[in-house]
């Protein structure tokens, strides 16, 4: 097998150590700001890659020097399959495999997930009240997703909360997640709304992350102490700690102040396509050649010749509109 010589670098000479990777299309919520609220709905096919297959791609990049992967989707908690995919996984990177998850199947899982070698989980929790909960994912789930996020850090999960924030449909749950964080000792990131294909962005929806920030620090009766950035690994999130409290709030500036510069990752979506960018680069299908016998190093050399043709930076920054040949759901967010 090859091994990691420079590691993986993009066209711009950024390393590439982060791999996501969408395990199904089929998600268990409808949640407005993810899936197309206009037009037919597609019906999400049913997970393309074998777990052997997921297993195998990942072990291609594990050996040009990616470091950690998440496992999202669709919802990941559909795949029966996912302790497997996780345990083929986890010692390539040293146990350093997540998941992104809406936590509605999370309390019964979480123990065999992390016994298969899952390290920590992030919980998407979008609104600590039943009602606005219900109809951001059109499902009545708030008491599942709070018992999984219970029974994940019981397990000893690395355990955060992501919320995607849309103006009018759930701002003032802002505080309300805020203090969750306050009184449970619990990260949550509040990350911009982002266009994707069919999901209604619209300016008069998006709120920036400045603006997301001056509400908790306003509205916290505590003070917000900012941590040192780290590498994008762990996420490019700015992160306070909230003093008097194990709890920290967060913030993702997709769109308003973007990370693309120090872009550390890719993905690979659950039909097995690699996408460098998340909103820009066609996919490159890596499971048919692999399906077809191509050896680990044709595969080596399709993804590094992909990744020269890395965006430099999300063609929204530009001005431009992105390329959404899929959905969030499909490509893993
Ligand atoms: N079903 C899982 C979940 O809910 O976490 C994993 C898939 S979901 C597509 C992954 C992440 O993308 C979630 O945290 C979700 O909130 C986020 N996401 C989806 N659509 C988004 C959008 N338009 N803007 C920002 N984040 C989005």
């Amino acid at each position: 097998m090859l091994q990691v010589r420079d590691g993986l670098k993009d066209g711009l000479g950024r390393g590439i150590t982060y791999l996501r990777v969408s395990v199904t299309e089929q998600c268990n919520l409808a949640c407005v700001y993810c899936k197309p609220r206009t037009g037919s709905l597609e019906r999400a096919t049913p997970p393309v890659m074998s777990r052997n297959e997921v297993v195998q791609l990942v072990k291609v990049f594990t050996s040009l020097g990616v470091r950690k992967v998440r496992l999202t989707g669709g919802e990941p908690l559909l795949r029966r399959d996912l302790e497997t995919i996780i345990a083929g996984i986890s010692p390539e990177v040293e146990g350093r495999v997540h998941l992104t998850t809406n936590g509605i199947h999370l309390a019964r899982r979480a123990r065999a997930l992390r016994d298969a070698g899952l390290s920590g989980v992030n919980v998407s929790l979008d609104a600590a009240d039943r009602d606005t909960f219900q109809r951001l994912t059109l499902k009545n789930g708030l008491d599942k997703v709070l018992a999984g996020l219970e029974a994940a850090r019981s397990a000893g999960l690395k355990t955060k909360l992501n919320a995607v924030v849309l103006r009018g449909w759930n701002d003032d749950q802002i505080l309300p997640l805020a203090r969750l964080a306050q009184s449970e000792g619990l990260q949550v990131r509040f990350i911009e709304f982002m266009p994707y294909r069919g999901n209604g962005w619209g300016q008069e929806q998006f709120m920036p992350a400045a603006e997301i920030l001056q509400i908790v620090q306003e509205g916290l009766d505590a003070e917000l102490q900012e941590e040192p950035v780290i590498g994008l690994e762990e996420g490019p999130a700015r992160i306070f700690r909230i003093t008097g409290s194990q709890g920290k709030v967060g913030v993702i500036s997709t769109l308003s102040d973007d990370f693309c510069a120090r872009c550390n990752r890719v993905r690979l979506t659950s039909r097995g396509e690699l996408r460098a960018c998340l909103f820009g680069n066609q996919p490159v299908d890596l499971l048919k050649p692999l399906r077809q016998q191509a050896t680990h190093e044709d595969l080596v050399q399709l993804i590094r010749r992909t990744l020269i043709e890395k965006l430099d930076c999300h063609p929204m920054r530009r001005g431009e509109a992105p390329i959404l040949s899929d959905g969030m759901w499909q490509v893993g967010g």
